[in-house]
């Protein structure tokens, strides 16, 4: 069956809402195109979760400050449309500027608190706004049941995770792990802007990422382990933008010991190229919790 691509909101919601009346379940998976094997795990994912998908290639300019790689940013839309298909995609939306921003278009949606606080948006103030008010415009263009992320962006993920609970958007939203290169870099449609000598270092960061998560989980003190982590990126020929560890759920900052998970997530620069990472840290179950610190004082 021949994937359509379609260009408006009005041919989206004919397809999707004439699999609604048939009582499927359609699954949406927002890209910005320059699909890599990781978009297509998401697609595949949809697949197995739902009985129609959909993938979206927009490449946002809300989520682009001035002088950030906008313009730059690969766009191939036949070949995303044939990798998508491959993967088992339904249909492609890929809006053009005036369907998703038309003249006059004034709203924004931001969301606040500890998921949108510091991390990317230490360093790039504008971009949650911008992913914010695409992806709620996304999910209600289109009314998905299920909208699919991955955890390479978690900061991203936990962002849209808050603003649908916020606004009761009628959806469930998926997080998917990160799919890497065999050297562990995980992949990125801005890995193509890397060039040789830096894609061989760029692993680097993954590295130091697992390196400090098995530090952190054998009890070594959270500020030692972070620092050294960040000379190792460092080292590679890194500028490291930030590389913190912070509750995995809420992305509320960690504490010295902590019982539930945690997340390591960096973002650091080679070059003109900025890679971003997270890797998951185990609780500290062989640590001392603070209550049973007090508990052996007393007795
Ligand atoms: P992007 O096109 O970069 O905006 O990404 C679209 C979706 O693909 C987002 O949900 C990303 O988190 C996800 N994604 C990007 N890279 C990967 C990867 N290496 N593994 C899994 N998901 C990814």
């Amino acid at each position: 069956m021949s994937v359509g691509i379609v260009r408006d909101v009005r041919a989206l919601r004919a397809a999707v809402d004439g699999w609604h009346r048939e009582a499927q379940v359609v699954a949406l998976v927002p890209t910005m195109g320059a699909l890599h094997a990781g978009h297509v795990s998401l697609v595949q994912a949809a697949r197995a979760s739902a009985d129609r998908v959909v993938a979206t290639v927009f490449v946002n300019p809300k989520q682009f400050a001035p002088g950030e790689d906008f313009a730059a940013y690969p766009r191939d839309l036949a070949a995303d449309h044939a990798r998508v298909a491959a993967a088992g995609a339904d249909l492609v939306y890929a809006p053009d500027l005036p369907a998703m921003y038309p003249a006059g278009f004034s709203t924004a949606v931001t969301v606040g608190g500890p998921a949108s606080a510091g991390l990317e948006d230490a360093v790039r103030p504008h971009h949650f706004a911008g992913v914010a008010t695409v992806v709620t415009k996304l999910l209600l263009q289109a009314r998905p049941d299920l909208a699919l992320f991955g955890e390479k962006d978690w900061q991203q993920l936990k962002v849209i995770e808050r603003l649908v609970r916020d606004l009761d958007v009628d959806v469930a939203v998926e997080g998917r792990p990160t799919v890497r290169a065999p050297d562990g870099l995980a992949l990125s449609s801005r890995n193509a802007y890397l060039e040789a000598g830096q894609r061989e270092r760029a692993p680097a960061l993954y590295r130091a990422l697992t390196a400090c998560a098995a530090d952190l989980a054998r009890g070594a003190a959270t500020g030692d382990a972070l620092a050294s982590a960040r000379r190792a990126v460092a080292a590679a020929g890194f500028v490291v933008d930030y590389l913190e560890l912070r509750e995995a759920a809420t992305l509320a900052p960690s504490a010295e010991s902590w019982d539930t998970p945690a997340r390591l997530l960096a973002a650091a620069r080679l070059g003109t190229t900025r890679l971003i990472d997270n890797v998951p840290v185990a609780e500290r179950a062989a640590c001392p919790r603070a209550e049973n610190l007090r508990g052996s004082v007393r007795t």
